[in-house]
C-alpha cells in the first residue's frame, strides 16, 4: 500500500490551508529492501547517513539500505537527550545530506532533531509499530531532564517493511495499538470541545482519523494469528495519525484525556509513586480505559444542571502539593491562559445531550480493556507500574498537564 500524502494537502472545506511535508508512506512486505527504487522516485539523492540502534540493525539485517555513513546506538539507556544527539552530531560528516533513520521511536525523535538542527533532510524507516509519531513534525525529547517537544522536520517519505514491522517484538506493535485505542477518547475530547464551545474542527482530518481507527479496531485479531494485512492495517493507521496531525499543525486528533494520563505518569509528580516505567502506547491505551469509564460514568447523568458550577482557576497550593515546586510552577505556566476560563455552566447544560451523544457512541472501557488484553497488553493501572487506588488522583490532574479543552477538564465545573 502506498499512501500519498500529498493528496491531503491544500485548502479544505473547513476553510484552511492544510500542509503536509511527507510525501509518501510506503507500507509494503520487503520495501526496505527496495529503497533506493523509493527514494530516486521520490528525488531524495545525496549522501546519506543510516542511523540505527544495535537492535533495529540487527532486525535488518539482509536489506540495510546502501548508505555513505552508518551511525549504530548503543541500544541499553538510549533515549532521544541532549547527550545522544550531540553524540550523532557531532559524528555526522559534513557532507550528509539524508538522514535515514531505520528503528524505533526514539532513533526516529534523535534523527528528526539532528537533520533540523543541520538542514538536512529525513527519511523514515520503522522497524516496529509501536507509535504514531514516526510522521511528526516536532521531536519528543527529554531534554536535560524535562520532557519538551523541540522543533525537528517531518519525513520525506516513510519506508515501512511489514516483513521487520511484524517480526518486531509483540508488546511493540501491542503499544501502537495502544495509541491508536486511544483517538477513541481523543476524537471525543476534540468532538465535545467543539460542540460546547465552538473550537475550531476539520471535519476531514476528524474523519480521516476515525477511519484510520477503525481500519485498526477492525485487524485486531489478526495481529493474533500474525497475518501481513493486520500489521498493514495497524502500521496504516499510526501513519495516518502522524499526518492528521501534520494537517492540523498539533496534536489535536491525535492525543486527549487519555495521552494526559499518560503525560501526568511519565512527568513523575512527587505525590505518585511509579514503581516501573511502561511504554508510552501502553500508557496511552491504559488510560483510553480509565477515561472511557469516566466518560461513561459522567454520560449516564441525564440532568447535568444541577451538578454545574462556576469555573475557577487552579488551586496553586493543590499543584504544588501533588507535581511539587518545579513541576508544579511549569504546570501552572502552561494554564495561566486557561481554556476552561471561557466555559460557562449554561454552556455545558445547553449542550449536554450532544455531549452524551457523543460519549454514547464510544466503546466501554472493559472492551478496550479486554481486545488489548487478548494481545497480552496492559490493560490495568498495577500493568503500567501505578496503584489502581491512585487512577481517580491522576485522572483529576491529568487535564493539568496540556491546557487543551477534554470532557474531563471541564469536570472542574462538575460536581459529581
Ligand atoms: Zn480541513
Ligand atoms: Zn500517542
Amino acid at each position: 500500500m502506498i499512501i500519498n500524502a500529498f493528496d491531503y494537502n491544500g485548502v479544505c472545506s473547513c476553510g484552511k490551508n492544510h500542509v503536509i511535508n511527507t510525501k509518501a508512506a510506503i507500507i509494503e512486505p520487503g520495501c526496505l529492501g527496495r529503497i533506493d527504487k523509493y527514494l530516486s522516485a521520490y528525488g531524495i539523492e545525496g549522501k546519506y547517513c543510516a542511523l540505527y540502534g544495535e537492535n533495529s540493525f540487527r532486525a535488518t539485517e539482509g536489506c540495510h539500505p546502501m548508505a555513505e555513513q552508518v551511525i549504530i546506538m548503543e541500544s541499553e539507556g538510549l533515549h532521544a537527550n541532549e547527550i545522544s544527539t550531540a553524540k550523532v552530531l557531532s559524528a555526522l560528516e559534513d557532507d550528509i545530506e539524508v538522514i535515514l533513520a531505520v528503528g524505533s521511536g526514539t532513533i526516529h525523535d534523535i534523527a528528526r532533531f539532528c537533520a533540523h538542527e543541520r538542514g538536512i533532510r529525513f527519511v523514515s524507516c520503522p522497524t516496529a509499530a509501536s507509535v504514531d509519531g514516526f510522521c511528526s513534525t516536532v521531536a519528543a525529547m527529554t531534554w536535560y531532564g524535562y520532557k519538551k517537544t523541540l522543533p525537528a522536520v517531518a519525513p520525506e517519505i516513510v519506508i515501512a517493511d511489514i516483513d521487520i514491522i511484524k517480526n518486531a517484538p509483540r508488546e511493540l506493535t501491542v503499544s501502537g495499538i495502544g495509541d491508536i485505542m486511544a483517538k477513541y477518547t481523543a476524537l471525543a475530547d476534540w468532538r465535545i470541545s467543539h460542540i460546547v464551545t465552538g473550537e475550531y474542527l476539520c471535519e476531514r482530518i476528524f474523519s480521516i482519523m476515525q477511519e484510520a481507527l477503525h481500519t485498526a479496531v477492525g485487524c485486531i485479531r489478526g495481529i493474533e494469528n500474525g497475518e501481513d494485512c493486520a500489521y498493514e492495517a495497524v502500521t496504516y493507521a499510526l501513519i495516518m495519525s502522524g499526518l492528521a496531525m501534520q494537517m492540523m499543525g498539533n496534536s489535536r486528533p491525535a492525543s486527549g484525556t487519555e495521552h494526559h494520563f499518560s503525560h501526568t505518569i511519565e512527568m513523575g509528580p512527587e505525590k505518585l509513586k511509579v514503581s516501573f516505567p511502561a511504554m508510552h502506547g501502553e500508557k496511552a491505551g491504559v488510560g483510553t480505559i480509565y477515561a472511557l469509564n469516566e466518560y461513561k460514568r459522567l454520560a449516564a447523568v441525564e440532568d447535568i444542571t444541577p451538578y454545574l458550577r462556576k469555573y475557577s482557576p487552579l488551586d496553586t497550593d493543590e499543584i504544588t502539593d501533588f507535581f511539587g515546586e518545579t513541576l508544579g510552577k511549569a504546570i501552572l505556566k502552561e494554564n495561566e491562559d486557561d481554556c476552561l476560563a471561557a466555559v460557562t455552566p449554561e454552556d455545558i447544560s445547553n449542550n449536554w445531550q450532544a455531549v452524551r451523544g457523543v460519549v454514547a457512541e464510544l466503546p466501554n472501557g472493559a472492551e478496550v480493556a479486554s481486545q488489548l488484553a487478548a494481545l497480552g497488553g496492559k490493560s490495568t493501572a498495577a500493568s503500567i507500574g501505578v496503584a489502581e487506588e491512585d487512577v481517580p488522583t491522576i485522572l483529576h490532574y491529568a487535564p493539568s498537564v496540556r491546557n487543551r479543552l477534554t470532557l474531563m477538564r471541564m469536570k472542574r465545573m462538575i460536581q459529581l
